[in-house]
């Protein structure tokens, strides 16, 4: 059997000077979205747009909250963060789907919890049922760099799925590159990858079926999106923080998951 392995990321722009927003996007618009994933149905309420029908991965198939293992390396406080993101997430899927997502504890994370290489997909996800995944500590540069991950990369989702349907996946928070003030805002975002949501548009040229975050207003609900591909620092000791989902946010996890 194929399996395809699909490295998510989130990427941090730093400002070139203080006081300035911007940067260009980069990394995250090299994984396009599994051809497969958006054949998979979605829900008669979905009020997403034409152009993020290309913008979905593979949801997780299990009713049940799915067995999160948090790593115990992370600081207690890194920890808190990481529970405060879960909260989010079962808040809204208890009000709209009637369930909670995950099911989350600090757990010792054993070797082999990580692909090996890019493409790997014989990590060890920790569940029996596949449906379960966990978040790593993973500080090591020259492994983050062997992923083509960049010190921009505060984190990483790596999902593997094969004909459309998630096996498994693991996320992986790079503490170094994950400023304290963000860190919840990343872990919601990886969050949504879990979940199946890709970025809210694309960093790459677009196409009718998957927006470019290129030309977005400020404003643009793609662009305020917990699940858009970027966080900003802005040189003056300022971060971007998004630690509430938004408007497409939502809309977008109903399409997946709303009966
Ligand atoms: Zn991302």
């Amino acid at each position: 059997m194929y399996f395809k392995a699909r490295i998510i990321t989130r990427m941090l722009v730093a400002a070139a000077a203080a006081g300035m927003v911007g940067g260009s996007l980069g990394g995250c618009g090299k994984q396009e979205p599994d051809a497969a994933s958006t054949k998979q149905a979605l829900s008669a309420s979905c009020k997403a747009g034409a152009d993020q029908m290309g913008a979905f991965l593979p949801r997780i198939e299990t009713q049940e909250p799915v067995t999160v293992g948090i790593d115990s390396r992370f600081t207690s406080a890194q920890q808190s963060e990481i529970m405060k993101s879960i909260d989010v997430w079962n808040d809204y899927g208890r009000k709209n789907t009637g369930r909670d997502f995950f099911r989350a504890s600090v757990t010792r994370v054993p070797g082999g919890s990580q692909p090996a290489a890019r493409e790997d997909c014989k990590f060890s996800a920790g569940e029996a049922n596949g449906s379960g995944f966990r978040i790593v500590k993973e500080d090591n540069s020259k492994y983050w760099k062997s992923l083509n991950l960049s010190e921009q990369n505060g984190a990483a989702t790596v999902r593997c799925s094969s004909g459309g349907k998630l096996l498994r996946q693991v996320v992986m928070i790079n503490t170094t590159n994950s400023p304290p003030e963000q860190f919840m805002s990343i872990s919601l975002h990886e969050l949504g990858h879990t979940l199946g949501l890709g970025h809210s548009c694309t960093n790459g040229a677009g196409t009718a079926d998957y927006a470019s975050c290129g030309s977005l207003q400020p404003d643009h609900a793609y662009r305020v999106a917990v699940m858009y591909p970027v966080l900003q620092l802005f040189g003056d000791g300022k971060v971007e923080t998004k630690e509430l989902l938004r408007q497409n946010d939502t809309e977008r996890t109903d399409c997946l998951y709303k009966p």
